[in-house]
């Protein structure tokens, strides 16, 4: 009946209601995100970073990645002594970058860090005023942009440190739940970073090597120790001012190749205060660089720039630094990552002597092959493979004593879930207080 029909149309449009309703309801609300970045001026060069979280997670766990990466063409802002305005432009492409990467309405309240490292550190230390301008430069290009700028300036060695350790295990979840942490290996051009956490190691016998956290209800007691000088670029200076101490016209280079041969400057090569008080008296301005390729004999070179001599703490790693005991798996990253790379040696399940011996092949190769086969590598980078690949088997063993067992205890890592390893998340996470001390309350349960 007409009745009927009426009842059941109304009755059909009630669900249909009911159900839109209740879909409209539980759809979740559209993301909304908050932003970051943060400049690391390195050595030898600048990376822009852009982080990305949820924004009502500001205090949450774990949810922050890291969205985009922008490589700052050029060196440096510590190269830029001379011209310091230009490292303020150097870093205008990767601003403009990030301004597409934020969305419009978050770039007023984006903080925008920069950290500088030791090449700044050096910089500083040789002359403080050209260190002061660059900053002004820097702070002066950047503050052009519409971010919420906060400033930039040299942080700690402990920082740079302790900065990595936390960006490594906040990727890896293991603050949040409290696991068993994994050290952390840095090697820049200028300096390198060892932060761990070892059972036995309570941070007296040297404050400075010591920072404590509590991080989501957990306290940690780090050991991290920056070594000025002992990043790659500075360590080959160190070996290279060793080998050369008497001011020869030729310099034969057991870490470079056989059949390389290049004229350097004996200015060039003392430019630094790494290695500036060493510098031999009536050198010639030249000297010719010839590589012979010994892996062997390299790595003796290599030893010669750590000092084992003297060490007042329980032990040390060298030059009188206090090291406790390794503990625990390791993360090691940035040039460690790119050295172990390009030598097809991340894999560390692999006997550390078979490692030696591909290095040592490796080694002895020579420089036209090796050119021949890496067309697309730059030739500075390429000439270098065979000193960074000795330096990173040398400071891992004979500096931190990572023996051939402990030795596997080391992943080389790039990222982490799409996330660079390096100091950079870690300073941020803490400068926006985005880690809590304690853990987040967990929900009361229901009484039964
Ligand atoms: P820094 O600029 O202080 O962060 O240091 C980075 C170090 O990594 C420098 O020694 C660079 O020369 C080095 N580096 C960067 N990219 C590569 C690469 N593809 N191969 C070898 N070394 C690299």
């Amino acid at each position: 009946t007409p009745v009927t029909i009426i009842i059941t149309v109304i009755g059909v449009m009630a669900i249909v209601a009911l159900v839109t309703v209740a879909v409209l309801q539980n759809r979740p609300l559209p993301q909304k995100y908050k932003y970051g970045i943060v400049m690391d001026a390195g050595s030898s060069h600048t990376a822009l970073y852009i982080y990305e979280w949820p924004a009502e997670k500001d205090n949450n766990t774990g949810r922050v990645e890291q969205t985009h990466l922008c490589k700052v063409k050029g060196p440096g802002i510590s190269s830029y002594a001379s011209a310091p305005v230009k490292a303020g432009e150097s870093l205008r492409l990767c601003m403009e970058e990030a301004k597409q990467w934020v969305p419009g309405k978050r770039h007023h309240q984006t903080p925008l860090y920069l950290g500088a490292t030791a090449g700044m550190r050096l910089l500083n230390m040789a002359n403080s005023s050209a260190s002061d301008k660059v900053f002004q430069a820097v702070e002066g290009a950047l503050q052009k942009f519409p971010f919420s700028y906060q400033g930039a300036k040299i942080i700690s060695g402990q920082d740079e440190g302790a900065f990595g350790w936390i960006t490594v295990n906040y990727l890896d979840e293991r603050l949040k739940q409290g696991l068993e942490t994994r050290g952390a290996l840095d090697l820049g051009g200028a300096s390198t970073q060892i932060s761990f956490v070892s059972d036995n190691y309570d941070g007296s016998e040297s404050p400075s090597n010591s920072v404590t956290f509590r991080l989501y209800g957990n306290d940690y007691n780090l050991y991290t120790h920056s070594f000025l000088c002992y990043g790659k670029d500075q360590s080959l200076r160190m070996m290279q001012a060793h080998q050369s101490q008497a001011g020869p016209a030729t310099v034969l280079d057991p870490c470079f190749h056989p059949g390389y041969t290049a004229t350097k400057n004996y200015s060039v090569l003392y430019d630094s205060p790494c290695v500036s008080d060493r510098k031999p008296k009536d050198a010639p301005d030249t000297f010719t660089h010839i590589g012979i390729g010994d892996f062997l004999q390299c790595q003796a070179a290599v030893k010669s720039v750590f000092n084992f001599t003297s060490c007042k703490y329980s032990r040390c790693s060298f030059n009188g630094v206090l090291q406790p005991l390794l503990q625990g798996p390791y993360g090691a990253f940035s040039a460690y990552y790119f050295v172990m790379n390009f030598l097809n040696l991340t894999d560390t399940s692999v006997p550390l002597e078979d490692v030696k011996e591909k290095l040592k092949r490796y080694c002895a190769t020579n420089w036209d092959q090796i050119m021949q086969q890496h067309p697309e590598v730059k030739l500075k980078y390429l000439a270098e493979y065979c000193f960074s690949g000795t330096y990173i088997l040398t400071l891992l063993t004979e500096g931190y004593n990572f023996t051939s067992e402990s030795y596997s205890d080391i992943k080389f890592i790039k990222k982490i879930k799409g996330s660079d390893a390096g100091w950079t998340l870690g300073y941020m996470l803490n400068l926006t207080n985005m880690i809590p001390a304690e853990a987040p309350d967990t929900p009361l349960l229901p009484h039964p």
